[in-house]
């Protein structure tokens, strides 16, 4: 393999091209990036860079300038991939140029999803450092009433933030409870009363019906519940799952099922072109996490230069999340049917450790600001899950 191009300059991108040179790929090297960034962190864009602790953009980056010269790639920053010709081993990209390459990296991540209907001005998605910026110069003009629309990751850590710099805010969630998929019903409803222990409203059970604004190019006013609530918003915050960025896709002939399918070694039925990241549907299942989107780069490189799969992803899902000055962590895997334990601490203290337990064995682990004990857990469940090399 003579040429790679890496598409989508982000977090799983740019650890998709450390591993390559880490491998030994001293061949063309081409990352392709919508964004003008350089790789930056998202994490931080709900959490310290929205309320001011990290105001500084350039604490955000991922990869220093020596870094940046010794990866030795060409950045084609501010620009977009529009399909992908399987056949001639081209990526095309905006403007009418294309890029012919060996092997492809597809690292194109995901997108909001939106509301329908029109978005006034003073709503917010966040995903990119252009979002936030636009989110936090809202916030700092004076108290203001925000409704955050979506009670998952980005509804909570936002409404932290927000409730961090003195709003009035309120979170409209869908589902009875925010985070179940994740955590399960009991551990969700710890997390959730987050919200109240800092002032925060949380609604559940109710979906949007629309966005109020004063009249035509005006601002929003309010948001009106399914169930005909009218809440009354300066802010409103759109925080309601992703789309996979795929749609430059169609056509090429890669199979597209929300998101990239893949096999659990990241290698497409194409096997010149791996996917990684929250873009990558590997062996059934999408991640939308920092960890397993750093981790599946390595493996998704290895069965690139291979020409096959060779290695599979199988690293202990984890996460994290901080809310209202909680650190929230999980890994494991685990099924709706496991029962959590409380092995350490307390709820009602709002720290404390549990693992989460299936026919006698420990299947996942939580804490909630228990760093310590929680890796080593972490660590113990993950000894039983190494990456396999086939
Ligand atoms: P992305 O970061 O989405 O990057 C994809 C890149 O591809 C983007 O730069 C995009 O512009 C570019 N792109 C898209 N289409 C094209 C195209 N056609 N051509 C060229 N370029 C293209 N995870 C955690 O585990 N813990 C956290 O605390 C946490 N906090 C988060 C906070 C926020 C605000 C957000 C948005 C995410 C957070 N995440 C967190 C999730 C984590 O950041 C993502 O899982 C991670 O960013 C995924 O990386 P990625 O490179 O796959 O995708
Ligand atoms: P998310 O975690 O999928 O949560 C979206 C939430 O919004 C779900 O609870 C969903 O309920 C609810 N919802 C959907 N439609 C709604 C509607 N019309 N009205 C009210 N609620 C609605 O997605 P996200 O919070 O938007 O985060 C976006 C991405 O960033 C995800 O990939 C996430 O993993 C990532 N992220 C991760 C972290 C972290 O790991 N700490 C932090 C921030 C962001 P249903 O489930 O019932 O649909």
């Amino acid at each position: 393999m003579k040429s790679v191009a890496v598409i989508g300059a982000s977090l799983a991108g740019l650890y998709a091209a450390r591993a390559l040179r880490a491998q030994g790929f001293d061949g063309r090297l081409v990352i392709v990036g919508e964004e003008h960034h350089r790789p930056y962190d998202r994490p931080p864009l709900s959490k310290a860079f929205l309320t001011g602790a990290t105001a500084d953009q350039g604490q955000l980056a991922l990869a220093d300038a020596e870094e940046i010269a010794e990866l030795d790639a060409e950045w084609l920053l501010g620009t977009r991939a529009t399909g992908l010709d399987t056949q001639e081993r081209a990526v095309l990209l905006d403007g009418g140029r294309s890029l012919t390459t060996d092997g492809v990296v597809i690292a194109t991540g995901a997108t909001p999803r939106r509301l329908p209907g029109p978005a006034p001005a003073g709503t917010h998605t966040l995903r990119t450092l252009e979002d936030a910026q636009a989110l936090r110069a809202e916030l700092t003009r004076g108290p203001v009433r925000v409704v955050v629309i979506g009670g998952g990751f980005i509804g909570a850590e936002v409404a932290s933030s927000c409730a961090a710099l003195g709003h009035d805010v309120t979170v409209v969630e869908a589902a009875a409870r925010p985070l179940v998929p994740q955590l399960g019903d009991t551990m969700a409803g710890i997390c959730a009363a987050l919200h109240a222990d800092h002032g925060v409203t949380l609604l559940t059970g109710t979906g949007v019906a629309r966005l109020h604004d004063g009249g035509a190019g005006h601002r929003v006013t309010a948001v009106e519940l399914a169930d005909g609530r009218l809440l009354p918003a300066d802010v409103v915050v759109i925080g309601i799952g992703v789309r996979p960025h795929t749609a430059w896709l169609e056509g090429s002939g890669l199979p597209l099922d929300d998101g990239v399918c893949c096999d659990a070694g990241g290698v497409t039925p194409q096997p010149h072109i791996v996917a990684v990241g929250d873009v990558a549907r590997a062996d059934g299942t999408r991640a939308e996490h920092w960890t397993s989107a750093t981790e599946q780069a390595a493996v998704a490189v290895r069965n690139l230069l291979a020409g096959r799969t060779v290695a599979t992803h199988r690293s202990l899902p984890y996460f994290w999340s901080d809310q209202y000055g909680v650190r929230i962590q999980f890994a494991g895997r685990r099924l709706p049917t496991d029962i959590p334990r409380i092995v350490e601490g307390s709820p009602d203290d709002r720290s404390f450790l549990a693992c989460y337990e299936r026919d006698g064995r420990t299947t996942a682990v939580l804490a909630l600001n228990r760093p310590r004990p929680f890796m080593r857990l972490r660590r113990e469940l993950a000894r039983a899950a190494q990456p396999v090399t086939t």
